[in-house]
């Protein structure tokens, strides 16, 4: 579920729909990855067929760790636990350099149970982030077996607060039961952890 969503991101979804190509940018030498887990404590996010989003974000986020750490690439959690940390507070773990990137993990519902698939968004304009979530967006869809949502422009709170090149992956509707089934399965999040870790990866050999 989007943080803080606002309709006129919603609208500009629908207007621009999915980016064309990218550019190829500079290399973006980071060493360091804040990993964001969406939600926790107060704040459940979405819930459906007994999974709650910020349950499922946390095991991502330390399946994600465990694969950048096996990388050499060193990470923080802007929540280790079942907390509840307000969206500034989360953007602010991450500093302005070009050293770090930030990863916001989430994952989505709709009333409309039949929509199902990833997506990963940017803050409009960043073209580093546009980039970024690109290389994740593309990993996510050549191994999930699911509508490829593509990559998009989100006017949300978190990835306006965060300084360094920036990522929020939804990483499937738990409301659409045949998704809901595979983002409650570990071999599913791990295969997720996995995808974003190479779009990740990808991104910063350029
Ligand atoms: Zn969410």
């Amino acid at each position: 579920m989007f943080p803080h969503k606002t309709w006129w991101s919603a609208a500009a979804a629908l207007i621009l729909g999915f980016a064309p190509s990218v550019p190829a940018l500079a290399l973006e030498p980071f060493t360091h990855v804040v990993i964001d887990p969406g939600h926790g404590g107060k704040d459940p996010g979405s819930h459906a067929y007994g999974l709650v989003e910020k349950n499922l974000t946390l095991d991502l986020a330390h399946r994600l760790q465990r694969i950048l750490t096996s990388k050499g690439i060193t990470t923080t959690l802007t929540r280790t636990t079942d907390e509840f940390i307000s969206l500034e507070n989360r953007a602010k773990m991450a500093d302005s350099s070009a050293k770090t990137i930030f990863i916001s993990l989430h994952f989505n519902a709709h009333t409309d149970r039949s929509i199902s698939g990833t997506e990963t968004l940017y803050w409009p304009g960043s073209a580093k982030g546009r980039e970024l979530a690109s290389y994740i967006q593309s990993e996510l869809g050549r191994r999930l077996v699911t509508r490829n949502r593509g990559f998009k422009p989100g006017r949300l709170k978190v990835l306006e607060e965060t300084k360094c090149t920036a990522a929020l992956v939804e990483c499937g509707f738990i409301s659409n039961r045949w998704e809901s089934q595979r983002c409650g399965a570990e071999w599913f999040r791990q295969i997720l952890a996995e995808e974003i870790a190479q779009g990740i990866l990808r991104y910063r050999e350029g």
